[in-house]
């Protein structure tokens, strides 16, 4: 993993000796000596992270951090406070300037590589899903809002074998967090599988139980592995946390915790987490958009095209039917050149509506184009499928179609071709192209009427 970090630190010595052990790590380390010029960089260049000192003549750190979280263009870039003592009120203040994480000086090797590193990760994860959201988002679809402002508290689990070191966790994150307390690991696995925790806190504490095993099924399983692990160890475990770290572990806090602590780095898990979901659903909500036609809310030609394949090839592989219906509603051009477009769009809409209903959920249903759908049936051979289809056909014609507006109810009539699958040697494209000429034929024998081909 390689990342830029930018190290700001108005005594060159305290920069020299971070410069030094991040480049011993093969990071790309920037530096600067005030908080004015740290800003600059950030605005110019790309940067990872930062290691920000508190203490600066000019604007101090803590300032530093508010123009940067102000900032929507370095908002989402982690910084570190170097504080100079372990002082919580630092910290506090720390915090509320939007600051992701602390360290504390002298500083700690271990400490600082880790941090770097989670937080570097953290990062790349958002950074990647932050630009497929951003095409959503260049298109207008959605405001993804603010990775830093927490709005709702988060949903946090605590795994810890002592009911009083869970409590005291759980007082601890009360202003930020709705919490969890369980003592059985396993249970904990479980509970951790069944609801939406925004961060998995482990307390090493378990007198025969290795806590890694925990983290690691944490990790491995489908549904717990975007979620946050913060680990809690006792001084001089440096092993546990680097093994933790390999695992995936996100952070770790050393005993005795230090309440202010703990709070500030559960509330960078559950902000990224919070953050991180936003971006994931809104990709989500992208990929769903470009596979909708957004008149009719059904699958699109595209997802048609991509999924027909694969219905057929699991139809062959497990001997079963496959046949589909192409339909396309009669004279549809002197809908929209009587009563205008939108009433046109109201009778596809409706169309589209009385699809559904003639057919199962587990058959596909797509906007071919225009006023052309199809209708893919899974597990269907030629003579249900021609059941099905008349039913539709019926269902358009005996039931008029209500316009918008004053207009009268209008009388719609369909056309239908079938096709199924030869499940040898059948490609989807020659299957559509035997529906579409079915189509044709029924055109041709006089409109509202169902046609079938053999194979
Ligand atoms: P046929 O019975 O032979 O199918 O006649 P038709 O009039 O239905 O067929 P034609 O292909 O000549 O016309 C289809 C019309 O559908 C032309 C086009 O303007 C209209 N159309 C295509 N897409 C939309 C749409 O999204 N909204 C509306 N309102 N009309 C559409
Ligand atoms: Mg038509
Ligand atoms: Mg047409």
């Amino acid at each position: 993993m390689t990342a830029r970090i930018l190290v700001v630190d108005d005594i060159p010595a305290n920069v020299k000796l971070l410069e030094a052990r991040l480049l011993a790590e093969y990071f790309d380390v920037l530096t600067a000596p005030d908080g004015h010029t740290a800003l600059d960089i950030c605005d110019r260049t790309q940067v990872d992270l930062i290691l920000l000192d508190i203490m600066m003549p000019g604007i101090d750190g803590f300032e530093v951090c508010e123009r940067l979280k102000a900032n929507p263009r370095t908002a989402h870039i982690p910084v570190v406070m170097v504080t100079a003592l372990d002082q919580p009120s630092d910290r506090v203040r720390g915090l509320k300037a939007g600051a992701d994480d602390f360290l504390t000086k002298p500083v700690n090797d271990l400490q600082l590589i880790s941090r770097v590193k989670s937080l570097v990760r953290l990062k790349n994860v958002s950074d990647e899903l932050r630009l497929r959201a951003e095409t959503a988002h260049s298109i207008g679809l959605q405001d993804l809002g603010r990775y830093d402002t927490l709005t709702e508290p988060g949903n946090v689990l605590i795994v810890d074998g002592r009911a009083s070191s869970q409590e005291r966790i759980a007082r601890a994150l009360k202003p930020v967090a709705q919490v969890t307390g369980i003592s059985d690991p396993q249970a904990a696995l479980f509970e951790a599988a069944e609801n939406p925790f925004d961060l998995v806190i482990v307390n090493s504490n378990f007198p025969d139980y290795d806590p890694l095993r925990l983290c690691s099924q944490l990790r491995s399983l489908e549904r717990t592995r975007f979620i946050p692990i913060l680990l809690v160890i006792e001084q001089g475990q440096d092993d546990m946390v680097v093994r933790a770290l390999e695992l995936g572990v996100t952070d770790y806090i050393v005993r005795p915790v230090d309440p202010n602590e703990l709070l500030a780095r559960s509330l960078t898990q559950i902000r990224r987490k919070h953050f991180n979901d936003r971006l994931r659903a809104s990709v989500q909500h992208t990929i769903e958009l470009a596979v909708t036609d957004p008149l009719t809310g059904l699958h699109n030609r595209r997802y048609l095209d991509s999924h027909l394949k694969l219905l057929a090839d699991r139809a062959a592989a497990r001997g079963k039917p496959l046949s589909l219906f192409i339909t396309d509603i009669d004279r549809f051009k002197s809908v929209n050149d009587t009563y205008g477009h939108d009433a046109g769009d109201e009778v596809l809409r409706e169309f589209a509506h009385r699809v559904r209903s003639a057919v199962r959920g587990a058959d596909l249903a797509c906007r071919f184009g225009g006023e052309e759908f199809v209708v893919v049936m899974p597990d269907t051979t030629a003579e249900v499928a021609a059941v099905v289809a008349e039913r539709l056909r019926l269902s358009v014609e005996t039931k008029p179609f209500a316009l918008p507006g004053d207009a009268p109810s209008l009388s719609i009539t369909a056309s239908l071709g079938i096709a199924s699958f030869n499940l040898a040697e059948d490609t989807p494209e020659a299957v559509l192209k035997r529906a579409d000429t079915a189509l044709y034929q029924a055109k041709r024998n006089g409109r509202n009427q169902v046609v079938a081909i053999a194979a």
